[in-house]
């Protein structure tokens, strides 16, 4: 994720900030430009940048949700027939925000949400709503009776023809945890699910009927094996003992779609951790015995770097010193993950499909 610099004071402001802190400026996300707008009421819902320059004469509307709910904090142009930004606008469901907390949890994954659509936006990935178009994307947030997960009638997060839901009890924290422990599992996060979920609706989009099908099942294996007996298969037998050799999770060796949307929302997680590491002009180059590096390569990009090695190269030595500074804290690593060759060469194949995308057969 970038650092943005607040337009009327240049204070360093945030991805999820609405005001400065410094000098209390109103903020809004402009994802035409992947840029951060300090804005003006101009009193009949029309908001108008203070920047001098570039966008000074830009107009806009803040977001329904931002709005209503500020639960997000995006903007549209002025002339955009939308309610909506481009990240609220796939929503088709979200819950009943008169009951108890379901707002403040759908906020968080809203939150969530509009982080992996900065990353498919930056990605240049074809994102449009169902709402406007049958191979869109779309997102239901449901609730069970209580937020929890409840075994009676219980809400499953997945991904379906394009439909993505999610359980609004994945953001309260500790039923989030409780599930994480229940299920054995390294790493639970709504970011994650989103990832991962956004990972199935890409293999229908990208892979699918595609020059890229046959080259996927070379790499993942044949998606047509029973998926449901796969499934059913993991939670009663567990994983396969040497699934470390070719995937990145237990969860992953269940069957090539999971492989594929685990090894998918792994190539998110490195680009945007990437990004982020380099907003903050992190050295990724480990040095045990010399001083710290001092020559940050200025020019590397995860989001448009052409090579997986490469983002490998930085990748690596950065997840190490996370794991350390976590450890340092009192926390388990950040990052609970061993990359064999295997899964290196899965995450390849993610990387070319993302860089090579459309490739219609
Ligand atoms: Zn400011
Ligand atoms: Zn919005
Ligand atoms: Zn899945």
């Amino acid at each position: 994720m970038q650092l943005f610099r607040c337009e009327s004071c240049g204070h360093r402001v945030y991805f999820e900030n609405t005001q400065c802190n410094q000098c209390g400026a109103v903020l809004g996300f402009d994802p035409d430009h992947l840029s951060m707008a300090a804005i003006r009421p101009l009193g009949d819902d029309r908001w108008q940048s203070v920047a001098t320059g570039q966008h000074s004469d830009t107009l806009y509307r803040q977001c329904g949700n931002y709005s209503r709910h500020e639960v997000c904090n995006w903007l549209l142009p002025d002339t955009s027939q939308q309610g909506f930004c481009v990240a609220c606008r796939l929503n088709q469901t979200i819950p009943d925000l008169s009951v108890g907390t379901n707002k403040t949890l759908w906020g968080r994954l809203e939150a969530e949400k509009r982080r992996l659509v900065y990353s498919l936006l930056k990605l240049n990935l074809p994102l449009t709503a169902k709402a406007d178009e049958q191979q869109g994307l779309a997102f239901r947030f449901l609730a069970d009776t209580a937020p929890q997960f409840n075994e009676s009638g219980r809400v499953m997060t997945g991904h379906e023809d394009g439909v993505i839901t999610l359980n609004i009890a994945e953001a309260d924290p500790v039923a989030r945890e409780a599930m994480r422990s229940q299920m054995a599992e390294p790493y639970r996060t709504m970011l994650g699910h989103f990832r991962h979920e956004s990972g199935h609706y890409y293999w229908d989009r990208l892979i699918w009927n595609s020059a890229w099908l046959e080259e996927f099942r070379q790499c993942f294996g044949d998606e047509r094996q029973d998926y449901g007996l796969a499934l059913e298969a993991l939670y009663s037998q567990g994983p396969a003992a040497n699934w470390q050799d070719n995937h990145v999770s237990a969860y992953a060796s269940a069957h090539p779609w999971e492989d594929w949307a685990e090894t998918w929302a792994h190539y998110l997680h490195m680009t945007d951790t990437l990004e982020t590491a380099y907003q903050f002009g992190l050295s990724l180059h480990p040095r045990v015995t010399e001083d710290s590096d001092k020559n940050i390569e200025q020019h590397f990009n995860p989001y448009f770097d052409t090579r997986i090695d490469s983002l490998l190269e930085h990748w690596l030595p950065l997840t190490y010193a996370l794991n350390s500074l976590n450890r340092s804290m009192g926390h388990g690593d950040l990052y609970p993950f061993v990359l064999s060759p295997g899964a290196v060469r899965k995450l390849g194949l993610v990387h070319d499909v993302i860089h090579g995308a459309p490739l219609v057969a």
